[in-house]
């Protein structure tokens, strides 16, 4: 399927467009990982405040029980990914470096919970359906791991004019959402119609790049023989267009205010990972215990698209994928433009754990840092509108004020400053600094 690139759809400035890298695992059909003898499970999966430990040492816990509450509706709850035994309680470190407490399961025992039949969820109301939502630990599946029942807390009197489904996967070497898009394509249609049913959009709008014909083709089909109202907009490939706000922009043409939300046009997007989660858990009575993860890179054996239960360590997906054909130089935790490098990796695969990413060696070596030249490249590329020179220099000196007056918080951390940097600053770990930073300074 060609698509005629001029008349495709885009967001306004900024942006790049790096080589995509899919072909390492974009044929790879989803296949199951092997259940971990023990998985680490983490409290704190989502953003917001982490779950409360509901289970002790020694307890036994079932597949897809309840083993942390989330305090409030900022918050989720987490499962137990396997069936088993509490081993241990302990602190470790994500992938992102922050703290958590886990739950670490030992395996042991039956699988009892097993798939159930479509459920007759079309009787329930839509805020039965948000409880069912809320209750099994939904989140946004993308990277942010919002809370999904937040998101879908519409204001009184702020009809949702447009639901949007992202499958857009603009990050380079990440193949999971077109898999999904692919293998899954008529579950994804219940769970849009599960949305459909809480939020009452006027339109439904599905974007994806034109870089995954076949999900195109294949979602357009379904939705074709179902008869549903449901629009597939192929949109140019470009980077960062997965993030919401581009992609409304691409989409809608439309702008989100500066510190605002989708609502605030009154548009709610979710991933297509998530809302084939809320799928499962709303027709399947399945709790958010795996997600698809892309395992990929030039140094991997069998870069593969797994379903992985949450709490996996990293380290046996590799060994799954037969190993490293060369030296790895560096593993990374989501793609290359927005990743965290991975010091250990046994850390465990969470709910926002969209890839694993390994590069080589060459890839990975450091590149030496010269001085600014002031050339305006990163002001050009971001796609945020910000000044990331200006936002570098006030972060170097410490003067944390001047760079939020500068926009800082509005910078997502998107990583297109510092890919086109001639001068090798690294301007991404400077803005995560400054906002961190920022934050402890109140
Ligand atoms: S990382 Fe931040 S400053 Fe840099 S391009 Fe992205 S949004 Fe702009
Ligand atoms: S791209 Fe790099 S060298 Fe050019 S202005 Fe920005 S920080 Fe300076």
């Amino acid at each position: 399927m060609a698509f005629a690139r001029r008349s495709l759809r885009t967001f306004g400035g900024g942006g790049v467009h790096p080589h995509d890298f899919k072909s390492f695992s974009n044929t790879a059909p989803i296949r199951n990982a092997p259940i971990p003898p023990e998985a680490v499970i983490p409290l704190q999966q989502h953003m917001g405040a982490p779950a409360q430990c509901l289970v002790e040492v020694g307890d036994t816990v079932r597949e897809g029980m309840l083993i942390g509450k989330a305090p409030g509706v900022f918050s989720a709850n987490v499962h137990a990914s396997i069936p088993g035994k509490v081993k241990e309680i302990r602190d470790i470190y994500l992938a992102t470096g922050m703290p958590s407490t886990a739950v670490v399961v030992e395996f042991q025992g039956e699988f009892e919970r097993g798939d159930k039949g479509p459920g007759e969820w079309r009787d329930k109301d839509p805020q039965e359906l948000l409880d069912l939502i809320r209750e099994r630990g939904i989140v946004g599946m993308g990277g942010a791991t919002f809370p999904t029942p937040i998101k879908f807390t519409t204001r009184e009197g702020s009809p949702v004019e447009t639901f949007v489904v992202n499958g857009v996967e603009c990050e380079p070497f990440l193949t999971a959402d077109h898999r999904l898009m692919l293998e899954k394509t008529e579950c994804i249609l219940e769970g849009i119609e599960i949305v459909r049913r809480i939020l009452s959009p006027r339109s439904v709008l599905i974007g994806v790049e034109e870089n995954k014909p076949d999900a195109i083709e294949t979602l357009r089909g379904e939705i074709d023989r179902k008869g549903a109202e449901i629009e597939v907009v192929v949109l140019k490939t470009r980077y960062p267009q997965g993030d919401e706000k581009q992609l409304l922009k691409a989409l809608t043409g439309r702008e989100v205010p500066s510190g605002g939300l989708p609502l605030d046009i009154g548009a709610v997007v979710s991933n297509v990972g998530t809302v084939y989660a809320i799928y499962e858990a709303v027709a399947l009575g399945k709790p958010l215990i795996e997600r698809i993860v892309t395992v990929t890179g030039p140094a991997l054996k069998n870069p593969a698209n797994f379903k992985v239960r949450i709490g996996t360590p990293v380290g046996s997906l590799l060994e799954e994928c037969g190993g490293f054909s060369s030296s790895p130089g560096k593993i990374v935790a989501g793609g290359p433009m927005m990743g965290f490098a991975l010091a250990d990796p046994g850390v465990p695969v969470v709910k926002g754990t969209s890839g694993i990413l390994v590069l080589s060696e060459r890839q990975s070596r450091p590149v030496l840092q010269t001085p600014c030249i002031g050339c305006g490249r990163c002001v050009a590329a971001c796609p945020f509108g910000l000044s990331p020179t200006t936002l570098y220099k006030w972060i170097e000196h410490r003067e944390y004020q001047e760079a939020m007056a500068a926009g800082l918080m509005d910078c997502k951390e998107c990583g297109c400053c510092g890919y086109v940097c001639p001068a090798h600053i690294p301007l991404i770990q400077g803005m995560k600094l400054g906002k961190l930073m920022a934050r402890k300074k109140g």
